[in-house]
């Protein structure tokens, strides 16, 4: 499939700042699926915030919805229909702050949805501010002195909830990160990508790294790859750990309520 039939291109250019990590996600999102996606049958289902709105750019159907709300939508969506394939996509104030008590029980069920999770440690469409994914010490609007608290890891979470397949990747890593996406895509149950990203405008003008490439440099030297002995490890040195962090076939809820329903 070529991208100008996966992405709605009258919409273009997008609504994003210069050095935005969605155009990265977007990119790796469209060669993830372009050979194995039937644009038929897939919901692409947002809540508010600036990666949410990536559900408009899909040549697919789509529900842009209230903030925190979309795994919520996406599992009326799913149970509805079980023939559709949805896709949740939005970042960490929407999916894992406002929306988190969504994605603990969508991992704990197994819901048959793949969520992807763009973290950009900031809520960045509402000015800057904190999210629970914002790493110690970083500054924003809200935390101009250094953030008190400590960051949320979504994707240990949804592991640790039962969800079949939890990965995380940056923006940084594309290649490993294009293969989550369509690994996920393909699996049933509860998916979960997180994709750590960047916002210039938000986190890197606060934090003093004001060009994209300091950003994305930055991100990197946060970042390492697992290896499997490092699984359960604890963040190296402040540092993030990318890779598998769950990869099941447990039975779905799809699956559960069929046989159960007989
Ligand atoms: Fe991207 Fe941040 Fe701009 Fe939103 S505010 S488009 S996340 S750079």
């Amino acid at each position: 499939m070529e991208i100008e039939e996966f992405f709605r291109m009258d919409r273009w250019p997008n609504s994003y700042c210069p050095g935005c990590g969605n155009g990265i996600v977007m990119n790796c999102m469209y060669r993830a699926l372009q050979d194995i996606v039937n644009l038929d049958k897939l919901v692409m289902v947002g809540g508010i915030g600036c990666s949410a709105r990536i559900d408009g750019y899909v040549f697919s159907d789509a529900i842009h919805t209230t903030h925190g709300r979309a795994i919520g939508f996406a599992t009326g969506i799913k149970l509805g229909n079980p023939e559709l394939d949805v896709i949740v996509i939005g970042g960490d104030g929407d999916i894992g702050a406002i929306g988190g008590n969504h994605l603990i029980n969508a991992a704990r069920r197994n819901m048959d949805l793949l969520v992807i999770c763009v973290n950009n440690w900031i809520y960045g469409m509402t000015g800057g501010q904190i999210s629970p994914a914002s790493p110690h010490e970083c500054l924003s609007t809200t935390t101009p002195a250094g953030n008190p608290e400590y960051a949320f890891e979504f994707v240990k979470l949804v592991a640790e909830c039962g969800a079949n397949y939890a990965v995380r990747w940056s923006i940084t890593h594309p290649v490993q990160l294009i293969k989550g996406i369509r690994t996920a895509y393909q699996k049933k149950g509860f998916r979960f990508v997180e994709v750590l990203s960047l916002c210039p405008t938000g986190f890197g003008r606060n934090n003093k790294l004001n060009e994209p490439a300091e950003l994305y440099k930055f991100l990197k030297e946060k970042t390492y790859i697992m290896r499997d002995e490092n699984r359960i490890a604890v963040n190296l040195d402040g540092k993030f750990p990318l890779g598998e962090f769950a990869n099941r076939d447990r039975e779905s809820y799809i699956e559960s309520l069929k046989k159960i329903r007989g």
